[in-house]
């Protein structure tokens, strides 16, 4: 750290990734000299370069195969955002900054990540749900439901507690019954004692038409039921 490190603590990705203008570069290079810190997050984040060129890691060399830091997605937007602000007096960093942007969405959207973080953004946060038990069992389960526009999504935990009178490997199902009296498994699993088990399943039943949710036995049997509305 050093007295001009304010004015340069965001520039890392956009210098990684080559966006900076070459003055710009110039002077955050002379302060990379000066200042361990941001040489660390330079370090960190030189990785970058490699997996945009889909360089196999192997050939990136040395200390540049630190893992892609979480919160590199959020820092960069927040760095281009900032820029806004100053809009008129600095346009062409502003132009630099979103470009990279761009690139690590790019990039972390071909990672798989990307699409997790702004499919979460575009849906509502849908609605949890407990199951109550019928009579005495040993299961235990939640519910969170999203609507789709296909129907429900249904993300279910279910815990098996260790239990007198009951035991062994069991095979149970998840039904919707839906407004007009129908019932649909969505979902078979089998669990025993002290398990966990966590599943999604779907349904074309929108969620403001599902009565019931049930657990039930292999025999039919109703263990735990909800009703969402
Ligand atoms: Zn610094």
């Amino acid at each position: 750290m050093n007295d001009t490190h304010d004015e340069f603590a965001d520039w890392d990705a956009a210098y990684v990734l080559g966006a900076l203008s070459t003055a710009d570069r110039a002077a955050y290079e002379q302060h990379l000299n000066g200042c361990p810190e941001c040489a660390q997050a330079v370090r960190g984040l030189a990785v970058i370069p490699g997996l945009l060129g889909k360089v196999p890691p192997e050939d990136v060399p040395g200390e540049a195969v630190d893992p892609l830091p979480a919160d590199l997605l959020a820092r960069t937007r927040q760095a281009a955002q900032g820029e806004v602000t100053q809009l008129r007096r600095r346009h062409r960093r502003l132009v630099s900054l979103v470009a990279v942007a761009a690139s690590v969405v790019l990039l972390i959207g071909g990672l798989g990540v990307g699409a997790v973080l702004w499919s979460q953004r575009d849906t509502a946060p849908g609605v949890a749900v407990v199951m109550h038990q019928v009579e005495a069992n040993p299961l235990r389960a939640s519910i969170h439901l999203q609507d789709r526009a296909w129907g429900t999504e249904i993300e279910m935990k279910c815990t098996y507690t260790s239990s007198a009178g009951w035991g062994g490997r069991e095979v149970y199902a998840l039904y919707v019954v839906d407004d007009a009296g129908r019932a649909t498994s969505v979902s078979t699993w089998a669990a025993a004692p002290g398990s966990t088990s966590e599943l999604t399943a779907a349904t074309a039943v929108p969620r403001a038409q599902i009565a019931h949710l049930q657990v039930r036995t292999a025999a039919g049997k109703i263990l735990l039921t909800a009703n969402p509305d």
